[in-house]
Parts: structure tokens; C-alpha cells; sequence
């Protein structure tokens, strides 16, 4: 099984990547706060949805797809998908790097495993109303149903020594610790996202040894992780005392079959080597949208395996893949027998099952794209 970005292995992809996510980090910040951010919390009181049962004899599960976004702290991003996710009625799950809320003048409270205070790969957190802004933001998404998970903090991947993909248990440990130490500060900010309510994540470029930091998560009463990747598209099970939400590898129909690990920079830079040529944005675009489309189907038509769609909020070539991304949103979650949900409500449907039940899911093959 296939844990790496693959093909993403050259120094200057990587580099890019750090580019654009440090670009990112800062994107929208002096924007004006979100209007909804003061808006008393609703989630909880409202009726669970009619797919939240358990199912009846031979039923065929929902297709599950779970829209998640790493970093999570573009201002303009959660403008776009806030609106877009309550209009087709889906729920989101957004792993938010810590030092996104973490202003640059405490940069040097921060101290990445290995690399000494102040230093990171990402951005900081900007000025204080940068941070307000992402506050806001946060709280918002939480209101509407939409989850927070992590993404860690500084974001190192290979080439940046001692990478994620180095770091023992106690190096997870610390930056796990320091992820929870931010986000708690956070609440004299105004963020009302409980600490309890962070219950999995992604680790950064998917990079890490899963012995490390997986029991890492479980010790801090975590629930599930999906940083791991698996071929086809497979029901989640359970890994060193979590629920792991495998991110799928695909064959890409635009590149006759190839495999590819589903998420937005993989198939960027699987498509183009993950270059800026905006002739091809359109194609792009298109491309993605067509190869998310055939793993919906092919889930939806056999295993019926909760489908993850991992991105970044980003606007890499043109925001080809922001929009490819958006446009599945729009069509697929008010399709019949769709339901876009966070992880934790995937986990929360997933006990009301017969264990025995979701057995027979998980053993049937793993669904590909032919
Ligand atoms: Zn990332």
C-alpha cells in the first residue's frame, strides 16, 4: 500500500507546494469577517437526518462523500464553500493547521519537532485580525454542522529535515500537544470550537509512519484519522485504536488509467507535473471533475464505500481544481442516496450498524474505476 504522494518526490514540486501554502496561509486575512460568525449554535438541536438509522435487512447503504479541506484558513475559500455546501445540503470537514491561529507575533511559541521556535513550512497565523477573521470563519463552519479536525502545525514534508515523515511518537506527541495548546488558546479569540469536538485529521503531504503518530491520535481520544491510502475505495476500519478513512488511489480516466492518489495536488501534479499553464485550467478542471465522477460511480454502483475527497483551499492553476471540487459538491450531495457528511457523522452512522453487517461491506473488493 502506497502511503507516499507518489510522484510528488522532486524538490521543487515540493518547494512549490511550501510556496503556495505559505501564499495561502495569508489569503483573504484583512477581508471582512464572516456575517454568520455570531450566530448562536444550532447544531445539535436539530432533528438528525432521516439517513441516520440504522439500516433494514439487505438494505444498500447511503454513498457517503466526504468533502475534506487541509489548512482550512483561507478566508475566501470558506466564503465559497459555506454557502455552496448549504444549498446542496452537505456537511464538510475542514483540517485546520494550527499556526493558522496563531498570530506571527507568537511565532515563538511554537516549536516544531526538530526545527527550533519560530519555524515552519506554512505561514503564520498573520495579525490578530487576520486570526479574528479565521475565528469567525471556524466558528461558522461549526454552526452549520461542518467539522474541524487537524492538519498539525508546521506542515514540514520531505525535504524540509526532520520531516513528518521522520518524526517518532514523541515528536507527533509534541506537535499534536502544541496543536491543542493553540486552538485552546484560541477561545480567548472568541473560537468556540471545543477542543472535545477535534476527533481526527490528516497529517501534512500524507507523510508519517503510521505506528508513530496513529496511537499519538488515540491517546487524545481521538476517533479516526485519514491520512493513509489505500487502492480503490475501501470502508474504513479500524487502525491502532482509530477509524481510518482510507484516501483512495484511482486509475485517472484522462490519463488512460493511471493511478493516482485522489487528492488535489497528487492529481495536479499527476496531470501536469503540477505547473501553471492556464491554457489548460479549463482542461484541468474538467479532468478531475470527470475522475471524482467515475469513483462516485464506481462506489456508488458496487462496495458503496464512503468516498473521500481530500483537497487544500487553493487556487492552483487558475483554482482548477477548487472548482472541479466545487462543481462535484453541486451535483453529487442531492443525488438519491447521497449523503455529504463530516467523518464524525460517517462514524456516528457507522455504530448504528450490525458490526456483522458492515463486515460484508467491508469484504466485498475494494471499487475501482475500470
Ligand atoms: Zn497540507
Amino acid at each position: 500500500m502506497n502511503r507516499r504522494w507518489g510522484p510528488i518526490a522532486t524538490g521543487v514540486a515540493l518547494a512549490l507546494t511550501f510556496l503556495i501554502l505559505v501564499l495561502l496561509g495569508t489569503a483573504g486575512g484583512s477581508d471582512t469577517p464572516a456575517q454568520t460568525g455570531d450566530e448562536p449554535v444550532a447544531q445539535g438541536k436539530a432533528a438528525p437526518p432521516a439517513w441516520m438509522r440504522r439500516l433494514r435487512d439487505g438494505e444498500k447503504p447511503p454513498q457517503f462523500v466526504l468533502f475534506s479541506f487541509d489548512g482550512a484558513g483561507s478566508h475566501d475559500h470558506w466564503q465559497r464553500v459555506l454557502p455552496l455546501a448549504d444549498k446542496v445540503n452537505a456537511h464538510v470537514t475542514g483540517f485546520l493547521s494550527g499556526l493558522y491561529l496563531l498570530p506571527d507575533q507568537l511565532r515563538g511559541t511554537y516549536n516544531g519537532p526538530g526545527h527550533g521556535t519560530g519555524r515552519a513550512s506554512i505561514s503564520f497565523g498573520g495579525t490578530d485580525a487576520d486570526v479574528a477573521t479565521r475565528v469567525k470563519d471556524l466558528n461558522a463552519a461549526l454552526a452549520s454542522g461542518h467539522e474541524i479536525g487537524t492538519h498539525f502545525n508546521g506542515h514540514f514534508c520531505a525535504g524540509n529535515e526532520p520531516s513528518g515523515g521522520v518524526w517518532t511518537g514523541a515528536d507527533w506527541t509534541s506537535e499534536l500537544d502544541q496543536f491543542f495548546d493553540i486552538v485552546r488558546a484560541a477561545s480567548a479569540r472568541g473560537l468556540r470550537v471545543p477542543e472535545t469536538e477535534i476527533k481526527g485529521g490528516r497529517i501534512p503531504c500524507l507523510e508519517g509512519d503510521p505506528n508513530a503518530f496513529l496511537p499519538v491520535m488515540a491517546d487524545r481520544a481521538m476517533t479516526y484519522d485519514t491520512s493513509l491510502t489505500s487502492d480503490g475505495i475501501a470502508w474504513p476500519s479500524r487502525k491502532d485504536g482509530l477509524w481510518e478513512f482510507w484516501v483512495p488511489v484511482v486509475k485517472v480516466p484522462s490519463l488512460g488509467g493511471r493511478k493516482v492518489v485522489m487528492q488535489d495536488y497528487n492529481l495536479w501534479y499527476a496531470m501536469n507535473g503540477a505547473k501553471e499553464e492556464p491554457g489548460r485550467d479549463a482542461e484541468l478542471t474538467a479532468d478531475t471533475l470527470d475522475t471524482y465522477r467515475a469513483a462516485y460511480q464506481a462506489a456508488y454502483n458496487t462496495n458503496r464505500a464512503p468516498l473521500t475527497i481530500g483537497n487544500h483551499f487553493n487556487d492552483w492553476s487558475g483554482g482548477a481544481f477548487s472548482l472541479a471540487t466545487e462543481q462535484f459538491m453541486t451535483e453529487v450531495c442531492v443525488r438519491a442516496n447521497t449523503v455529504c457528511a463530516t467523518y464524525s457523522e460517517v462514524l456516528r452512522w457507522m455504530k448504528l450498524q450490525d458490526p456483522a453487517v458492515l463486515d460484508t461491506f467491508r469484504d466485498k473488493p475494494r471499487a475501482q474505476i475500470s
